[in-house]
């Protein structure tokens, strides 16, 4: 059975970091589906991509999106002013609709080498940008009651990976981000989910093995998000890693816990005494909210709440 073709016409998209790997794709896939897509980024294009050309990588995606006939404009911008890239979609294009925030950035390096600058700049691009971005995007979103946002963090932050805690801290920011965007923004009809991709890249080209690489490319990335950030779409604070076809929804787990006496009897040696309970995972619950906590029930049920 094919499914209906979900289409963007009439909608405007922003992507920041589109001049390339996962954005490019992005853009090229929301302008084919009748989007009007401001494409960011500041960078260059790689000279392996336009012969030798000097052109900003932007324009080079905005040429290709025009000479199939789409409609796309360049917006130069780091995403640390994220509110003028927003800013360039309404003047252009009367509107935003869906915000894909997929810039970034790695300075990767064993945590014990790690500098402030290289801390400091992978926060900015990710988090700070995120936000910048975001916020500006916010405010339309409100007023038309209509908003899609996507975004893109990854198993480094999720998993954790050697020589990436400062990529990994960023990358789970925007879990925390994006579940608060999706409480605050239900009630406006502005959802907000997070990807967690793999591609071949720029990126990613010198850390996976090219045989890996084959089989992420980036277009099996763009369904995904094409989804997500539909009209139709109802899927709200949701996490997704996506990779080579692969799509699947990561949740938090908690195990059921224990309780214990809080009396002096409460000490590490008890806490110890009882700790596969604690990590025991066989009655575990999956909690979504922040009001889902099972502990309370359970505090109430041994008599803790009441008696201290
Ligand atoms: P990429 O390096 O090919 O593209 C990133 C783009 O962002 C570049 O074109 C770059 O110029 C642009 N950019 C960087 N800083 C910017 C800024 N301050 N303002 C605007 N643009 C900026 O990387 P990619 O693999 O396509 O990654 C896209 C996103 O997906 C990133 O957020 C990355 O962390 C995330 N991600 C990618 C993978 C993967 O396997 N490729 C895995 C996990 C997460």
């Amino acid at each position: 059975m094919t499914s209906p073709t979900l289409r963007f016409d009439g909608k405007v998209v922003v992507i920041t970091g589109a001049g390339g790997g996962l954005g490019r794709v992005y853009a090229k896939f929301f302008a084919s589906s009748g989007a009007s897509v401001v494409v960011n980024d500041l960078g260059k294009a790689p000279a392996d991509n336009t012969e030798g050309t000097t052109q900003l990588a932007a324009d080079v995606v905005v040429d290709e999106i025009r000479r199939q006939g789409g409609t796309a404009v360049a917006n130069y911008d780091t995403v640390e002013n994220g509110d003028r890239i927003v800013q360039c979609a309404v003047e252009n294009f009367g509107r935003l609709d869906v915000l894909i925030n997929n810039a970034g950035i790695l300075r990767d390096r064993g945590f014990s080498r790690m500098s402030d600058a290289d801390w400091d700049a992978v926060l900015r691009v990710h988090v700070y940008g995120a936000y910048k971005t975001t916020q500006a995007a916010w405010k339309v979103f409100r007023k038309q009651k209509y908003g899609r946002i996507i975004m893109t963090s990854s198993a480094a932050g999720v998993y954790g990976n050697v020589g990436q805690a400062n990529y990994g801290a960023a990358k789970l920011a925007l879990v925390g981000f994006s579940n608060t965007l999706a409480k605050e923004g239900a009630k406006y009809n502005i959802y907000c989910n997070t990807i967690a991709p793999f591609a071949a890249s720029k990126m990613t080209e010198s850390v996976m093995p090219p045989e890996l690489l084959k089989l992420l490319k980036p277009e099996l990335v763009a369904p995904v998000v094409g989804f997500l950030t539909h009209e139709s779409c109802q899927e709200n604070g949701g996490l997704f890693e996506v990779a080579g076809g692969y799509v699947a929804k990561v949740r938090w787990e908690r195990s059921q816990g224990h309780v214990f006496k809080t009396d002096d009897s409460f000490t590490p040696a008890a806490v110890h005494a009882q700790w596969k309970a604690v990590t025991d995972f066989s009655q575990s619950n999956f909690p979504e909210t922040i009001t889902e906590v099972d502990w309370i029930q359970q505090l109430e049920r041994s008599k803790h709440l009441t008696t201290n």
